[in-house]
């Protein structure tokens, strides 16, 4: 069983050469990246996957790796992955939206079950979850979901976000439910 991970935007995320940060927000002189926010909690659910005898395939494991957007779901189908997981932060016109949702294209029930880890482990506003057809990395051949883990340009959430404990309360989620679901694959 490997379950890829996938960190949203980063190096020729959408134009080749060109670093994609996916949403920015400045505060104090800061500016906060999606794509870097991504990335550490990606690794956080790596490190939590592998503590598990979970294998764990990253589409991209930091900033400089090429990565293009159309062809992470085909990276994970060629490494042998049986779940795809893409971890992003949202964004919106008002700096009020704010909450934790999941993108899916099939797999509803695993949308549902990674949706309340995510609000129980953030204490994050639940905005459900949404199907989508359209995404790009959404077209992984398996269970793939997409978590918007809360607003980058919300002072709550991004401070939420920031958290080490918070970080490591939804990575050690993420790992628990999916090793349980490896379980019920292997028993099934
Ligand atoms: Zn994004």
């Amino acid at each position: 069983m490997k379950i890829c991970i996938d960190p949203g935007h980063g190096m020729s995320n959408r134009q080749p050469g060109i670093f994609d940060p996916g949403a920015t927000h400045m505060e104090n002189g800061f500016r906060f990246h999606e794509s870097a926010m991504a990335l550490r909690y990606a690794l956080a659910v790596k490190d939590a996957l592998r503590a598990r005898q979970i294998d764990v395939f990253m589409t991209r494991d930091d900033e400089q790796d090429h990565a293009p957007v159309v062809r992470r779901a085909a990276m994970a189908q060629a490494a042998g992955c049986d779940a795809f997981i893409s971890i992003h932060l949202n964004d919106a016109e008002s700096d009020a939206a704010h909450g934790t949702e999941v993108l899916y294209r099939d797999d509803e029930a695993l949308a549902r079950r990674m949706q309340q880890v995510l609000v129980q482990a953030t204490g994050l506003r639940d905005r459900g979850i949404k199907q989508r057809n359209d995404l790009a990395v959404l077209k992984f051949d398996g269970p793939a979901v997409l978590l918007e883990l809360g607003f980058i340009a919300n002072d709550n959430d991004r401070a939420a976000l920031l958290s080490p404990q918070i970080r490591s309360a939804v990575a050690d989620g993420i790992a628990a439910l999916v090793a349980q679901q490896v379980r019920q694959m292997e028993m099934a």
